[in-house]
């Protein structure tokens, strides 16, 4: 069946002594992940190989970049491929964080883009899309989270599909300390499910992990992991936290 995650997303925060150490507080709790469940850290970027060479003799345990280019390579200083991701052992990039969207303006079709060379390069996306407050207000979020899978995922195959990892993510619930209710989340992740089914078919849509993101932390993640549609957490803030981040894990079903 699907997997089961929590990805810690950590921003752009840590110096590198302090990520170390963080990994290693979360390495030293001694989680015993059951089958098919995984721990995903995705780091800034200069710190991605040596999360990665501390994280890569323990099963289950994987790094994950916070963003790529849209391009394949060439003259775009400053920017990282998915290509160089690969090539220094990354397993997952998030795609498409409320936060890309909104202050560097990335697109569903910029999105549908880097989504293709995250998976040309064997990469896996971790795809985020969710809602802000208005569309929530108005009660259309159904549709504009359909919008943006559609825009975003609904060009590719099947089998690449089954390498999409996808994250609920409401704005209004990121970093503000307002978590989605775990039926909210379950209504949302239910929909996205069936939206993946109507394209792909039942058989990849069971297969797809969808994790909640927006304000997870010890106290509610059990709760939120319990919905049959929800496959874990994408994690900030308290992703920060080794003791915090280790508990959430635990919630795992
Ligand atoms: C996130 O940024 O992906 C996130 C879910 O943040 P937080 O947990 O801090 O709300």
């Amino acid at each position: 069946m699907r997997k089961k995650i929590v990805a810690g997303n950590w921003k752009m925060n840590l110096t590198l002594a302090q990520g170390e150490q963080l990994i290693n507080d979360i390495l030293q709790a001694g989680l015993k992940l059951k089958e098919g469940q995984e721990v995903i850290v995705a780091t800034p970027f200069p710190y991605l190989q040596k999360a990665k060479s501390l994280l890569k003799s323990y099963p289950g345990y994987f790094v994950a970049a916070q963003n790529c280019y849209s391009e394949k390579s060439g003259a775009y200083t400053g920017e990282v491929s998915a290509e160089m991701l690969q090539s220094i052992g990354v397993d997952y990039v998030i795609l498409g964080h409320s936060e890309r969207r909104e202050y560097f303006q990335e697109s569903n079709a910029m999105l549908a883009k880097k989504i293709d060379l995250v998976l040309a390069a064997g990469l896996k996306p971790i795809f985020c899309c969710g809602e802000p407050l208005e569309i929530r207000q108005a009660e259309t979020q159904n549709a504009y989270v359909a919008k943006q899978l559609e825009e975003s995922l609904y060009h590719l195959t099947e089998e690449q599909l089954k390498n999409v990892v996808i994250a609920y993510e409401p704005i209004w619930a990121i970093g503000t300390g307002l978590t989605a209710s775990a039926a909210q989340a379950q209504d949302m992740h239910a929909f996205i499910r069936s939206q993946i089914a109507n394209k792909f078919g039942r058989e990849a849509a069971l297969h797809t992990s969808i994790l909640y993101g927006g304000s997870a932390k010890p106290g509610n993640a059990a709760e939120l992991f319990a919905n049959a549609d929800v496959d874990g957490g994408l994690i900030g803030g308290a992703s920060l936290v080794a003791a915090d981040f280790v508990a959430i894990i635990e919630k795992l079903a």
